[in-house]
């Protein structure tokens, strides 16, 4: 991710804003490693932690790396699906490629695509949509089921996206088709016996 300038000095700000954070006795030193970081060298800094341009730590890869709780309901190489904490409908989710990045791959959308269809499947809205969002320049991808009475996002309580996210996962039950199976001659019914 090339940064300019302007976002390297954002960057530094930022890091400096946290010297409070180590001992006093290193903080001089600290600071002056920070402040003498090429534009370069931020931008591995940045890389290698995960930082967005502010220089924060990004929420979506703690996330991925499950340093921070998630309701996950599916997962591939390269994404993870995870239950939006304020939905706007019921079974909102959020696609997340694994890698730090502000593009969205196609393996990224044909994983959502297979998010909204389970979506369907279970919950029957009217529809699902999916949208593009970036946050914290982590592209992502919004999935989510549309009934018709949405309004605004909401939070949604711990107990119900847990609830959700079992009835999401649970085990689909089998329809039997008999399509295949070969015409059964009909037996007569004999009448019961009466011993
Ligand atoms: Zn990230």
């Amino acid at each position: 991710m090339p940064i300019t300038e302007e976002e390297s000095d954002k960057i530094k700000e930022h890091l400096l804003s946290q010297l409070e954070n180590f001992p006093e006795d290193r903080r001089t030193q600290i600071k002056e490693q920070v402040n003498s970081m090429s534009i370069e060298e931020v931008e591995t800094f940045v890389e290698q932690n995960k930082l967005t341009h502010l220089g924060e730590q990004c929420i979506f890869c703690s996330i991925v790396a499950g340093k921070t709780p998630s309701f996950k309901i599916s997962e591939d190489k390269d994404n993870i699906a995870i239950l939006e904490i304020n939905p706007l409908s019921k079974g909102h989710s959020l696609v997340i490629p694994k890698e730090h990045s502000n593009k969205i791959a196609q393996s990224t959308k044909n994983f959502a695509k297979e998010i909204s269809k389970e979506l369907q499947a279970r919950l029957s809205p009217n529809k699902v949509k999916i949208n593009e969002i970036e946050i914290m320049d982590h592209a992502l991808l919004e999935v989510i089921p549309i009934y018709g009475d949405e309004t605004e996002k909401r939070q949604a309580p711990e107990e119900e996206l847990k609830a959700l996210q079992e009835e999401i996962l649970k085990p689909k039950e089998v329809e039997i088709k008999d399509v295949f199976e070969p015409k059964k001659e009909k037996i007569p019914v004999l009448p019961p016996r009466i011993p």
